[in-house]
């Protein structure tokens, strides 16, 4: 291990006793919160390493990324999770490679996903992204157009791909009740869809990454999304593409 080589062991057990620490604080049970570490622009070993030490849930944020990382992306012992903005035209390559997708945002892109998982015959968890904080630069569906693209989709049946809940990038302000407030809106937003529709599987949330994870958990996420806290920063221009 060289000098920069961060200590991913450690980390994970941190960042899990963290998120325990928050549960518990919060009343919640830390089973019930799943830790999505993110490998994005990060060496295939580092994924080994994590893997080594029994972690197995992991999170890419674009095809080509998650591509340089099979095998360990098809392994089966893994659970992989697409967190990135999705293009139409490469949604043929997710539901073979993922079990997860958070960031749906376009009837059209279900339906290609759909397609997609049904060629792959296997069945596709997705979640939809939400634009909480109304922020221009990012991706996601507005607060109040979600009940009316959740009922189209309902209403489409398609097959090969299930809705779970909801996704989001909690607002950035120095003030961490602001970020706070931004999970509790997605919490109050996935209640009211779970008894709009009714649907059993409708109970995700995920929201928080390295540095709200905590105020997330204290809002009700069931997954969080942690890169930088346990393998250490990325080049900042790789940053651009967390929308
Ligand atoms: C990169 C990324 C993360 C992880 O970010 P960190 O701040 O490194 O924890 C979480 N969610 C999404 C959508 C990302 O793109």
């Amino acid at each position: 291990m060289t000098a920069n080589t961060p200590d991913i062991v450690a980390n994970l057990a941190s960042i899990r006793q963290r998120i325990a620490i928050a549960a518990k604080t919060a009343g919640r049970q830390p089973d019930d919160v799943r830790l999505i570490a993110v490998t994005k622009y990060m060496p295939r070993a580092y994924v080994e390493t994590a893997m080594a030490a029994g972690h197995h849930c992991f999170g890419e944020n674009t095809l080509q990324g998650a591509m340089n990382k099979q095998p360990l992306l098809d392994a089966p012992c893994n659970e992989w999770h697409f967190i990135g903005h999705l293009q139409t035209n490469k949604a043929r390559k997710v539901p073979a490679h993922f079990n997860w997708l958070h960031t749906l945002d376009s009837l059209k892109l279900a339906g290609k996903l759909s397609e997609s998982a049904l060629l792959a015959d296997t069945t596709l968890n997705v979640l939809l992204q939400v634009n909480i904080a109304s922020d221009p630069d990012k991706y996601g569906l507005d607060t109040q157009s979600v009940h009316a693209f959740a009922d189209d989709l309902l209403a489409a049946k398609l097959a090969g791909i299930r809705l779970c809940g909801l996704m989001t990038i909690g607002r950035r302000a120095a003030d961490p009740g602001e970020t706070r407030a931004s999970f509790a809106a997605l919490r109050e937003l996935g209640d009211s869809c779970a008894a709009r529709f009714g649907v059993d599987h409708f109970r995700e949330l995920s929201m928080g990454m390295s540095n709200d994870f905590e105020l997330a958990v204290a809002e009700g996420a069931t997954m969080v999304r942690v890169g930088s806290a346990i393998f250490g920063p990325r080049p900042a221009s790789n940053d651009q593409t967390l929308k």
